[in-house]
């Protein structure tokens, strides 16, 4: 039971003179950018988030769930190698495999917890890792411990390949000690909602026998003829060496995964710190998006749906046409975007702004998101209240 307000009495807990100088110091250098405010409860319609199929509220989800926590219990108590796997661990791990075209699969407890600890384990010294310049936080965090392991990391321009290729050849010419390369991308993009050219990265890493990993947090469920992601849409589904997803956003569960071949997976089960220390995840999640994997096939609608509510915006607006459900509303500078923003919630859409160090400076933007639990005269009238909004400035 939640105690009522007021009735302990709160004291300041001791925190050093040095330690309290920096907090005040860093909440003023962060005033103009402050996120405190952000962390608003979710209100009004859900026009950002990441549930791009509607499957969060599913019943169908919270049943498969909850029937997974009594045959399993609330948690694991440990992590995988420590007894924390249980039969759903395995088969969701085969039924993702599966569904991506991959030889085997291993659970991650985030996406972030993945790409940051994927990629140091798979790096030594002398080797390098080139990421595009919009990649994922998880992805920098994870090429920052690599280059604290002794990895080069190299940061190509943004879906610029020849860039990418360059880098590659230069870095291969003032190193001759046989390094490796690994090369990262996100699918689609996660604050631009553009798509990357697979194939064409594939080609260009097989050219260079680098290994390609590529973050389908966006395209899982929503991609492709049955919803595997960008690999399937774009004609190399099975052919990507390590395709990351998450199961917390279109599958509406919680939890990520690596789909890759066998012994990648074998490697990272001996040596990826973030999935040897850390409790398996709970069979709630387990069962809930097994229960999503199967509608994502059966309930192909969804995905269609999400996709043309964001195509119908897309035009409304003016965007160019994107195979993905997000759509950034550049504004530009951060106070504007936050006024925009809290415009739009006043209007009983819940859009919010997305401000750097998330996007570069001077970029921010209204990241607006379609899924099918939205309708068209939903998205009409909040198209209306987009344009009216820009108008005003
Ligand atoms: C959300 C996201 C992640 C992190 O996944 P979580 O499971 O939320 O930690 C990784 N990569 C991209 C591109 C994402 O959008």
């Amino acid at each position: 039971m939640t105690p009522p307000p007021g009735r302990f009495p709160v004291t300041p807990c001791p925190i050093p003179d040095p330690w309290r100088e920096r907090l005040e110091l860093s909440a003023w250098e962060r005033a103009a950018r402050g996120r405190t405010r952000s962390i608003l409860p979710a209100q009004g319609l859900d026009c950002c988030s990441n549930d791009y199929l509607g499957l969060r509220r599913d019943p169908r989800l919270a049943e498969a769930g909850a029937r997974a926590t009594s045959a399993f219990g609330s948690s694991t108590g440990a992590a995988r190698l420590l007894r924390g796997t249980t039969p759903l661990h395995e088969e969701l791990e085969a039924a993702l495999a599966h569904w991506k075209g991959s030889e085997a699969c291993l659970l991650f407890n985030t996406g972030y917890q993945c790409n940051a600890t994927v990629i140091p384990a798979l790096l030594r010294p002398g080797d390098a890792v080139f990421s595009d310049a919009l990649n994922h936080a998880s992805l920098v965090d994870g090429c920052r411990a690599a280059k604290a392991r002794g990895a080069h990391v190299g940061v190509f321009r943004h879906r610029d390949l020849e860039d990418l290729e360059a880098r590659i050849l230069h870095w291969k010419s003032r190193n001759t000690d046989n390094g490796l390369t690994l090369v990262l991308s996100d699918a689609i993009f996660s604050m631009d909602g553009d798509a990357a050219d697979l194939p064409a990265l594939l080609h260009l890493c097989e050219r260079h026998q680098a290994l390609l990993l590529v973050d389908e947090a966006h395209a899982s469920g929503l991609l492709g003829i049955t919803g595997a992601g960008l690999a399937e849409f774009q004609g190399v589904k099975g052919r990507i060496p390590l395709l990351m997803g998450t199961l917390g956003k279109a599958l509406g569960s919680f939890g990520a995964f690596l789909a890759c071949e066998g012994a990648l997976r074998e490697h990272l089960v001996n040596t990826c710190r973030g999935f040897i220390f850390s409790t398996a995840l709970p069979p709630s999640c387990l069962g809930a998006a097994l229960e999503a994997l199967r509608l994502v096939q059966a309930e192909p609608w969804r995905r269609e749906k999400a996709l043309a509510l964001a195509a119908r915006l897309r035009h409304a607006l003016g965007l160019p046409a994107q195979p993905s459900a997000i759509i950034p509303v550049m504004v530009g500078e951060d106070a504007a975007a936050v006024q925009m923003a809290s415009h739009l919630q006043a209007a009983g859409f819940d859009v919010r702004a997305v401000r750097p160090p998330t996007v570069p400076d001077g970029t921010a933007r209204l990241r607006i998101t379609t899924g099918a639990h939205l309708e068209e005269t939903q998205l009409d009238a909040l198209s209306a209240a987009l344009k009216e909004a820009l108008r005003r400035g």
